[in-house]
């Protein structure tokens, strides 16, 4: 079944057409610039890489580009849109009422609204994506799969606020987790990968992009994460705080005259790494090479973020009394070599010993520990599309039968 995976963000798209019989990407691309003027890639598999520029005043006019460049007679990859079977979508946030992902119907349109305060940016751009697709491609089916539902099996002192109880009852105001479509698939190809069973294990994935994350999954099942009600606890990431003392908000916004909006604005994008390295960068190539060139505060953004990392890593072995594997996934888990040492270097008490020659390779999956490690640490690529296209493909084969 061909399958097209569809993540919309508040002015971007990506895309890609999934073969789920041979798992094979068909064509990908990017959709960027949406609402300001609008540029579209496109890659066929095997084939030359097209950017255009083309205006796209909203996320319509952006999917149609897509649908265009997939059945463009000399470089599409679909000779018409009917070979699309069915269309997968990541939406941010599922709220309390959407649990797992499921096909699209209208109950399910308004509970992602309902959710849309939880994820501002995300949910609408997300909403209009399947609007779109439901109007270009009428009659096929559009499955959401939702960041927040690998969430969903924490036990409850794990996803309660200590805070009173009306909050979460009139609000839903819970822990949900994000990234719950990487943290679902990097567990379970971890336990493949191992071998280890998937009902008597324990794995800790650190989901380390722009935005990281931490999952604790014990008997393939997420028992605790990093991220809160909102993408903005735990790690700190390129530019969001993570976890900080709430009163710092308060004695802020009074010395510096900010209502509590603008102080969000702050811990999501202007602080992190970002803000550690006083306004280098986010990326950790820039903050490798500044600090091996001596720039201290990089070196200060880079150990900080590792040593939070290590911090979640103790607090998740202490959750699932012990550990038998921890996985590095997403860009700079899948390729900073240095933040992977330095993470590691604060548990040796776990036993854990690192492979420096294992440690110089990066986007792929590789064992990191070396063999008499006491805990196996890997590298393994996350694919989320591919998950979100498994997740339709299951849904859809069930809906059929
Ligand atoms: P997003 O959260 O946007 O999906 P990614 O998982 O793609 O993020 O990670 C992007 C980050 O990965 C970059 O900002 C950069 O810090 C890091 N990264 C990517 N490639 C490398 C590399 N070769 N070496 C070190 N860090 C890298």
């Amino acid at each position: 079944m061909k399958v097209l995976v569809v993540n919309c963000g508040s002015s971007s798209l990506k895309y890609q057409v999934i073969d789920s019989d041979t798992e094979q990407v068909a064509a990908k691309g990017l959709c960027e610039r949406i609402g300001i003027d609008g540029r579209l890639t496109y890659q066929p598999a095997g084939g030359e890489k097209e950017v255009t520029d083309a205006p796209m005043p909203t996320h319509n006019e952006a999917i149609a580009l897509v649908l265009q460049a997939l059945t463009n007679p000399k470089t599409g990859v679909l000779k018409s849109l009917d070979e699309i079977e069915a269309i997968g979508h990541r939406v941010l946030h599922g709220g309390a009422k959407l649990t797992q992902s499921c096909i699209v119907d209208d109950d399910v349109i308004a509970a992602i609204d309902e959710a849309s305060d939880l994820g501002p940016l995300h949910n609408p751009a997300n909403l209009i994506g399947i609007k779109t697709c439901q109007k270009l491609m009428p009659g096929k089916p559009n499955v959401a799969v939702f960041d927040t539902s690998f969430g969903m099996t924490l036990p409850e002192y794990a996803y309660r606020y200590a805070i009173p109880t009306e909050y979460y009852e009139k609000y839903h105001v819970r822990r949900y987790g994000f990234h719950g479509t990487s943290h679902s698939f990097v567990s379970h190809e971890t336990i493949k990968y191992l071998n280890l069973d998937p009902d008597n294990s324990k794995v800790i994935v650190c989901h380390l992009g722009n935005g990281a994350s931490v999952s604790a999954v014990q008997n393939s099942k997420a028992v605790d994460t990093s991220m809160g009600l909102t993408p903005l606890e735990g790690l700190v990431m390129g530019t969001r705080s993570g976890d900080l003392d709430p009163a710092i908000l308060q004695y802020l916004c009074n010395h510096e005259h900010m209502d509590i909006n603008e102080m969000l604005t702050v811990l999501n994008k202007k602080s992190g790494v970002m803000a550690l390295s006083n306004g280098l960068s986010s990326d950790f190539r820039d903050l490798e090479n500044a600090m091996n060139e001596g720039n201290k505060a990089a070196g200060l953004a880079i150990d900080a973020f590792c040593y939070r990392v290590a911090k979640y890593i103790g607090a998740y072995t202490a959750a699932m009394n012990g550990v038998d594997a921890i996985t590095f996934t997403g860009g700079i888990g899948e390729n900073a070599g240095i933040v992977r040492k330095k993470v590691l270097a604060h548990l040796g008490y776990l036993g854990i010993t690192m492979d420096e020659e294992a440690n110089k390779q990066r986007g792929k999956t590789f064992v990191l520990s070396t063999p008499d490690s006491k805990v196996k640490v890997i590298v393994l690529p996350t694919n989320e599309e591919l998950a979100i296209c498994r997740d339709t493909v299951r849904l859809v084969n069930a809906a059929k039968a």
